[in-house]
């Protein structure tokens, strides 16, 4: 039986942006460990020499969780301290570090959280949605038959519901967030804590509409609330609008294209889009406003 006493795995939260919102204890505990393992070293570097630290570092990510948490575990149980960071945030929270401290549980190694940071929180807070009770998806499948899937199986979600997202995608997840989960009062909080940080609030066809002006940058956590709170809003599909207007009410693409951006309040090129993905039409421009 081994009677060495185990060192503790620290779970020490980091600034999403602004490095004042780091807590003392996150700074002593950094100083006073034996080994800091980090997200990106490169990244983490730039933090910790901005507090003065100069501890060893080392890397811990997604691709190498399963030998380098062997290592960590390994000095752990030698008695070394460690501290576990991420780039930006709460490490474990869609962030590497889940199976390390599952690990480091079993092996009845302490494991302490150093609480700060974390972005879902950030924006729930500010968001001015119900906090009382809410989920946290994390990010959503990138493709997006998957996608939707997954938002169908939280269709009938009551509480609010948080997603991180990648700018990028932003416009394409808000559509399918109208069509599956309807027109719902949502949020979305941008570069929380940093100097262009932006909430903007609306239901989600208004969302939409507004990013569809201007190209979006930055961290952006999504915040939907339940559909029971839904006062100025209905169920959208685009689909059975179409199909609606263009087979029942024999309009042209273009007309019911039109009608929809009337009745729905979605931008004419957002369901223009839509619909030619739908009618798997890869033209552009041809029947266009
Ligand atoms: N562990 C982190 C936490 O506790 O918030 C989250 C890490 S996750 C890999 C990164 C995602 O968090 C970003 O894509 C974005 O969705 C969200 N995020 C992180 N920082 C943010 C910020 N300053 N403003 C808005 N969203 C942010």
């Amino acid at each position: 039986m081994n009677n060495q006493k185990k060192g503790t795995l620290y779970i020490v939260a980091t600034p999403i942006g602004n490095l004042e919102d780091i807590t003392y204890r996150a700074v002593r505990i950094l100083r006073e460990v034996d080994l800091i393992a980090a997200e990106d070293t490169r990244h983490s570097r730039k933090l910790l020499s901005h507090f003065g630290i100069s501890n060893p570092l080392t890397s811990y990510f997604d691709h190498n969780k399963h030998l380098k948490g062997t290592v960590l575990l390994g000095k752990l149980m030698q008695g070394l301290s460690v501290a576990l960071i991420s780039d930006a945030g709460t490490p474990c929270i869609s962030d590497p570090g889940y199976l390390l401290v599952r690990n480091a549980v079993e092996l009845g190694i302490p494991v302490v959280p150093i609480p700060g940071p974390s972005a879902a929180l950030a924006a729930l807070s500010a968001s001015g949605l119900q906090t009382d009770s809410f989920v946290f998806e994390g990010f959503l499948p990138n493709r997006q038959g998957k996608r939707r899937n997954k938002l169908l199986a939280i269709k009938e979600e009551e509480r609010v519901i948080i997603f991180y997202e990648s700018p990028n995608r932003l416009q394409a997840t808000l559509l399918d967030i109208l069509q599956i989960l309807g027109d719902r009062e949502a949020v979305i909080a941008r570069e929380i804590t940093k100097i262009y940080e932006e909430f903007t609030r609306g239901v989600v066809s208004q969302l939409i509409t507004e990013y569809e002006k201007r190209q979006v940058k930055g961290e952006i956590v999504i915040l939907v609330a339940p559909g029971e709170n839904r006062t100025t809003t209905k169920e959208v599909s685009i689909p059975d609008l179409l199909d609606k207007f263009m087979g029942g009410d024999k309009l042209s693409l273009k007309d019911a294209v039109k009608r929809i951006a009337v009745e729905t309040g979605i931008a004419r090129t957002t369901v223009y889009i839509e619909a030619l993905r739908l009618s798997g039409l890869n033209r552009a421009g041809s029947d266009d406003e």
